[in-house]
């Protein structure tokens, strides 16, 4: 008879990244990093902290880190609970909020493809919602299940891949309608241009909003992330986290998302930045009869009546430049194309011209 694990360890389904390539002259659009290097005084925070404080161990607490986010967002810190990324904060949200008996979570099929991974992994009953025909999330489908078999609903804003958002008041129905269930916002991608949810956090004791510092603050390698709630409700996630590591972020990240948050000019400068360039890049898609969805995050998401997408992909990695595909019936004739620097943009319209 063979060992329970042989087969066991076999049911847990990872989580597949997008490529990171060892090759460093190619042009990579396919994880949604930015094309910026982070704030220089991001970089000398670090630097200080390698110093100063690297022989001493990090607060428990994150305590400077969460006063200084709470003064950002006009939050208490109470309201702030920190993580190495949003991946681990979804991690504490899924463990110590979303594994209620007998009720299910939702979110929307197509999305960000990290939930059903943790539900899986965590032996989560979930639903999926399907978009509208215009690949919009739409709250509606959401009311109008049976309000007693769910417990929350997670969704990112904008979404994932679609890049697509909705709008701060119809989130607000969704709270008000259904004070029962856990709503959790992922906005990994709100600062390209959606309206966040942050503003809430103090009147609807239902509402978790998730953000990360590392697409918009272009620290994708420090792992930093958020979760914002009333302390209620962030207990659950507490719970979980002193359960395993009771020392969450690192000193060299406090200090350097610390110092993010202080430098806001250049935030605005690279973001509004992106906004232009994800404007332009939509136009010049489009005229090489590409649809583009409408996108609010630092990301298109673009298919050809023509080309295969999967068969793009290739002939634009023959070009040297990296994008995503996914297999998802749905979008398997899309691709998602990171926002780059204005350069690198016009070189990917240029190959793509050559392509099409
Ligand atoms: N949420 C969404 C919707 C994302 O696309 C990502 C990035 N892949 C994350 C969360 C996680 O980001 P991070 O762990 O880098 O904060």
């Amino acid at each position: 008879m063979s060992a329970y694990w042989s087969d066991f360890v076999k049911t847990l389904d990872p989580y597949v990244p997008g490529e990171q390539p060892k090759q460093t002259d190619l042009i990579k659009l396919n994880t949604n990093e930015s094309p910026f290097a982070p704030s220089p005084a991001v970089l000398d925070a670090i630097r200080q902290a390698t110093a100063d404080q690297l022989r001493l161990y990090p607060s428990p607490e994150s305590d400077r880190l969460r006063a200084a986010v709470a003064r950002y967002y006009d939050l208490s810190e109470d309201q702030v609970f920190p993580g190495n990324g949003s991946d681990e904060v979804l991690a504490h949200l899924f463990l110590g909020l979303f594994r209620h008996q007998g009720k299910q979570i939702l979110f929307p099929d197509i999305t960000y493809s990290f939930y059903p991974v943790y539900c899986r992994l965590y032996d989560i009953d979930y639903q999926n919602v399907a978009l509208a025909d215009d690949f919009s999330i739409r709250l509606q489908d959401y009311l109008a299940l049976p309000p007693e078999t769910v417990s929350a609903v997670i969704f990112p804003n904008p979404n994932a891949p679609t890049g697509m958002a909705i709008g701060r008041d119809e989130i607000e129905q969704l709270l008000i309608q259904r004070p029962q269930w856990v709503v959790a916002v992922d906005e990994a991608y709100v600062d390209f241009g959606a309206q966040s949810c942050v503003p809430l956090i103090k009147k609807y004791k239902n509402l978790v909003v998730l953000q990360t510092l590392s697409k918009s603050r272009s620290l994708a390698g420090l792992r930093v992330g958020f979760a914002f709630a009333q302390p209620e409700l962030l207990e659950g996630l507490v719970r979980v986290k002193n359960s395993f590591n009771s020392y969450p972020v690192d000193r060299l990240a406090e200090a350097g998302a610390i110092a993010a948050f202080e430098d806001q000019s250049y935030f605005e400068q690279t973001t509004r930045e992106i906004v232009q360039t994800r404007e332009q890049l939509s136009e010049a898609m489009r005229a090489l009869g590409f649809t583009v969805l409408p996108s609010k995050a630092n990301f298109i998401f673009v298919s050809h009546s023509q080309y295969d997408a999967a068969q793009l992909l290739a002939s634009l990695r023959s070009h040297a430049i990296l994008v995503r595909h996914f297999r998802h019936p749905r979008i398997a004739s899309f691709l998602r194309v990171t926002i780059g620097t204005k350069k690198q943009c016009e070189t990917l319209i240029k190959s793509l011209s050559e392509i099409v």
